[in-house]
């Protein structure tokens, strides 16, 4: 199915605002007047803990979606995670409910509410309100399911300004009458999409209907699917429209590599690359559980600590692993992409492609856990003949070819590998490049072709799910 945003929302939603922000065309770099969090009118506490957050300019969401929350107005915002959506909402939510502190009658009662799909996220997003509002004195709560709940109604019964929940946890709870959303002032939906991918939409219309229905509402999903707009409709009332567009925040700051490898070798060359140090921290994504299992197992084998972080692991066992890199004890994490959902690394060095994504739109989600933020990152690719068709709609959906490696010991047969190049509509390779071991060619060049040829395509821009390849 081949879908625009833009339109598909301007045809199903009359809203009075509608502001699209494309990063491509505005890069932090490239932006003429960088706006500061002195304009935003933060109040000092928040001021004080995004300057120790090393925030010294808000990222394009965060410019444009503070100061509507701020006026208490509901939002639509289409962006994913990378573009710094959740301080986009944590940071005004706070200001709000540190502002409305005094005049509250209902100290302990839940005055926000944030729902998200996995335990992941909602741990980060809690974590961030932590941050953010250090210097106030505003509490949060995570639930979230997969372990054991006394903890959380422990929690509970304290009472708490801000709950991050995901949804099965959160009515289970609300079952038991250990939570009740009679005075949520702000509701916020985040990754609305991946709600309805993993099955919860069920679960989130329940929810909203048990929501008192004057509150300020923030909606959040990357992609905006006829089932999306639909929910949308249902939750916000007047909503000012934010777009990130999807695809430019990856591209840019990241450098992007292929290797064309039979499938045999990409163990040996997964070790290889590896074992030069300076790579900091590696997030391996493979397909499948069982083979998240095996690449982690052959790394350990070959003295390199990994460990594998999959869906048949426990929810303790997918956290520690999580913490454990997250903290730089393990250096290399391997993980199927439903596991890596939310996983959120500051300075993430590289993402590896052990396997080519059947779906497009999933390289780019992978490697956007890289180059957050403005930092640089590097993305490489594992390329086998199977794989070259997925590589083709790759490069067709990011506007670019991704520059192939050649210097490396598991090279395929020149024959196979000329064919592998020319199917790539190959440019210049990366070995010329003297800038690291395995030279890449700097996404800054991709940039360069990638907003030339975006800019006529504004924000008709199309993008395309392979969605019947889907295994
Ligand atoms: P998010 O999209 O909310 O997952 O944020 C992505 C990353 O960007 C996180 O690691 C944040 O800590 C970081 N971040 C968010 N806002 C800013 C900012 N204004 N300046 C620098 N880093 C930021």
């Amino acid at each position: 199915m081949v879908y625009n945003i833009s339109n598909f929302i301007n045809e199903n939603l009359l809203f009075p605002y509608y502001l699209i922000i494309n990063q491509s065309f505005f890069p932090y770099g490239l932006r003429k007047k960088k706006m500061s969090f002195e304009n935003l009118n933060l109040i000092k506490p928040l001021h004080k803990a995004l300057l120790e957050e090393g925030y010294t300019n808000p990222t394009p969401i965060q410019e444009k979606a503070i100061p509507f929350i701020l006026e208490k107005k509901d939002i639509l915002g289409c962006a994913q995670t990378g573009t710094g959506k959740t301080a986009a909402f944590a940071v005004p939510i706070l200001q709000l409910l540190f502002n409305s502190k005094s005049e509250s009658k209902q100290n302990n009662a839940i005055k926000t509410l944030i729902l998200t799909p996995t335990r992941e996220l909602a741990i980060q997003i809690s974590e961030s309100f932590s941050s953010y509002g250090k210097y106030t004195d505003l509490r949060n709560i995570v639930i979230f399911g997969g372990v054991p709940q006394k903890r959380q109604t422990d929690q509970l019964k304290l009472g708490t300004d801000i709950l991050v929940a995901t949804p099965g946890r959160l009515l289970d709870l609300m079952n038991q009458h250990y939570i009740n959303l009679n005075h949520i002032k702000i509701f916020v939906l985040d990754e609305a999409d991946r709600m309805l991918d993993m099955g919860f939409i069920h679960d989130v219309n329940k929810i909203i209907s048990k929501l008192p229905s004057k509150r300020q509402s923030l909606f959040f999903s990357a992609t905006m699917p006829s089932e999306i707009v639909k929910l949308a409709n249902t939750i916000l009332s007047n909503p000012v429209k934010i777009e990130i567009t999807p695809e430019s925040p990856t591209v840019k700051a990241i450098k992007q590599g292929v290797y064309f490898v039979s499938k045999p070798d990409k163990k040996a060359l997964l070790v290889h690359i590896l074992k030069n140090e300076s790579i900091n921290s590696a997030l391996v994504f493979t397909r499948t559980k069982h083979g998240a299992d095996l690449v982690a197992r052959f790394l350990n084998s070959s003295k390199i600590h990994a460990e594998a972080i999959h869906g048949n692991k426990s929810q303790n066992a997918r956290q520690r692993a999580l913490n454990n890199f997250k903290t730089k004890r393990t250096r290399v994490l391997v993980a199927t992409d439903i596991a890596a959902r939310g996983i959120d690394v500051d300075e993430l060095s590289h993402v590896i492609n052990y396997e080519i994504p059947n779906i497009s739109e999933t390289y780019v989600h992978r490697i956007g856990r890289t180059g957050r933020a403005g930092l640089s990152g590097t993305a490489l690719s594992f390329c086998d003949p199977e794989e070259r068709t997925y590589l083709k709609d790759i490069n067709k959906l990011i506007l670019t070819s991704i520059p192939v490696i050649e210097n490396h010991p598991f090279q395929m047969k020149k024959m196979d590998n000329n064919a592998a190049q020319l199917e790539n509509m190959s440019l210049p390779s990366a070995s010329s490049n003297p800038e690291m071991k395995h030279s890449l060619l700097p996404a800054e060049a991709n940039k360069k072709r990638w907003q030339g040829k975006n800019k006529f395509k504004g924000k008709n821009f199309k993008y395309k799910r392979n969605k019947t390849r889907a295994n």
